[in-house]
């Protein structure tokens, strides 16, 4: 039968290399009765199980020692209710493949991040999220799900089956079980009038309440070492553009593969022979930035390419608090004389009521840091990580951190909840793993089976700050 996993001693890395793993197998299952038999046959041997998606998580949260399951081959969307404005999906399926899917239906997603690389289950168990202060996180666009558990039994969850285990599921970081269906809210098709353009970073923080209230979406990117920043207005219209303004097309990978990867990418390896080019090389790249205006659909401008990989924080303050935080780290990059060739991202999105969402119960604003995947990260996201914590921020699940279970649990009103959830749908803790064990903590889970391997932080080439 094809749901038989078949032994795989080969190593598994995630797409920033930031962590790597071996699992006793990886299964492929192409069904919802197959993931149910790779669990049950997981559960006879013994085995943790973890389901990976595109591994774009910078944490060690897809990792296991035992099962890794892909849903490679289980990403088709099975239905449009097209009265209730919502489509349901197998869990495997990208979110570029979803929004394809969507189109020809003349639907959309109601927001995204900024890749569309993702599968649907791997954004959701993560709570990801794009801009917009109207606008709430890709969980929070979940109104129904199915999951296998552990015992190879099918929960059907929503708002009104099983309320618990829904919003739990909603972002659950995979701790719950393996998620087979999801049902989204979806919104008719609509275009993005998009417009890039420099401007100083002050001027930004100085009207960033203006500009997200008066925008659909609006964020920015700042170089460090630099006054300048990349700011990014998004406009929501239902009218399809005239071409002439289209991205698409030979013009489209000139300027968004060859001049904003390659050249991103040269800039990186320059910094990898000298650390201290940095500063001159931002400056160099923040005069390059050119205002650029055009409208797509709107998953093409929200899913851009990024061929440069490197590892990520990411942290969710409450909103009032952004624009300082910002300021803080742009202090401390300043005083600790950190060399750092990405920029620092700034969005904001709304508040929601999902017991794991960084955004839970507050107005949010979104800061991520950045460092080249050859640069030894630590140091740097530690500093940061301290003014997060000033500023009473939750870190992005599926992005580097180094918070554990003890100093999460304040920061998460409904965090009991979420607990009480996962000890009655996995007490034996089958989908758990050490990154599961270090944020949420081993709880009432029994020892599954002795730990022969520990996942590991890939190798990194450590070079002076
Ligand atoms: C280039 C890049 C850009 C990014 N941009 C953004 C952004 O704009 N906004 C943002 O918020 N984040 C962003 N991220 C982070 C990313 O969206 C999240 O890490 C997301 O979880 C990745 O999805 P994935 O399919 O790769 O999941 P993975 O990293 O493979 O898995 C993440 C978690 O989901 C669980 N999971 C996956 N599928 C299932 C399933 N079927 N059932 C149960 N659990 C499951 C896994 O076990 C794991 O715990 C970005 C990451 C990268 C690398």
């Amino acid at each position: 039968m094809v749901t038989q996993a078949v032994p795989a001693p080969a190593r598994w890395s995630n797409w920033g290399a930031t962590y790597s793993c071996t699992p006793t197998r990886i299964a492929s299952p192409a069904s919802e009765d197959e993931i149910a038999a790779v669990v049950r046959a997981a559960a006879e041997r013994g085995e943790h199980v973890k389901v990976i998606g595109s591994g774009h998580s910078f944490t060690d949260i897809g990792c296991t020692d035992g099962v890794l399951v892909k849903l490679d081959r289980y990403h088709q969307m099975l239905d449009v209710d097209r009265a209730a404005m919502t489509v349901t999906a197998q869990a495997g399926i990208t979110i570029l493949q979803l929004s394809d899917a969507l189109a020809h239906f003349g639907l959309a997603m109601e927001n995204m991040g900024d890749v569309g690389y993702q599968t649907i289950s791997g954004a959701i168990s993560t709570a990801t999220h794009g801009t917009g202060e109207k606008l709430r996180n890709i969980s929070s666009q979940v109104v129904g799900a199915t999951l296998v558990l552990a015992d190879a039994s099918v929960l059907k969850c929503s708002e009104t089956e099983d309320r618990a285990a829904f919003k739990a599921a909603q972002v659950s970081l995979g701790a719950l079980g393996v998620l087979s269906t999801v049902t989204l809210r979806v919104v008719p098709a609509y275009y993005i009038r998009s417009l890039q353009q420099p401007k100083p970073v002050d001027e930004l923080l100085d009207r960033f309440d203006e500009l997200t209230q008066e925008n659909d979406h609006f964020e920015f990117f700042w170089w460090p070492h630099t006054t300048w920043a990349q700011a990014i207005t998004n406009t929501r219209t239902l009218e399809a553009p005239a071409t002439a303004l289209l991205r698409k097309g030979f013009g489209s990978y000139v300027s968004d593969i060859l001049l904003e990867n390659h050249t991103f990418g040269l800039i990186q390896r320059a910094a990898q022979v000298n650390r201290r080019w940095i500063p001159r090389l931002a400056g160099f790249t923040a005069r390059t930035m050119s205002r650029k205006e055009m409208t797509d659909r709107s998953d093409r401008i929200f899913a851009n390419e990024r061929l440069v990989r490197f590892a990520e924080m990411e942290y969710a303050v409450p909103r009032s608090e952004l624009v300082q935080a910002v300021r803080d780290i742009r202090g401390m990059i300043e005083r600790t004389g950190f060399l750092v060739s990405f920029p620092v991202e700034v969005r904001s999105v709304a508040p929601d009521d999902i017991p794991l969402s960084p955004a839970y119960g507050r107005e949010t604003g979104y800061i991520a840091v950045h460092v080249f995947n050859k640069f030894e990260y630590a140091p740097y996201f530690k500093e940061v990580e301290a003014i997060m914590n000033s500023h009473g921020g939750r870190p992005h699940w599926g992005k580097l951190h180094f918070q554990t279970a003890e100093t999460l649990r304040p920061r998460y009103p409904l965090w009991d909840e979420f607990i009480a959830v996962r000890d009655r749908l996995d007490p034996e803790r089958r989908f758990g793993n050490d990154y599961l064990e270090r944020v949420l903590g081993a709880g009432k889970a029994k020892e599954v089976r002795p730990r022969a391997k520990r996942t590991t932080a890939a190798r990194r080439v450590k070079t002076k700050s």
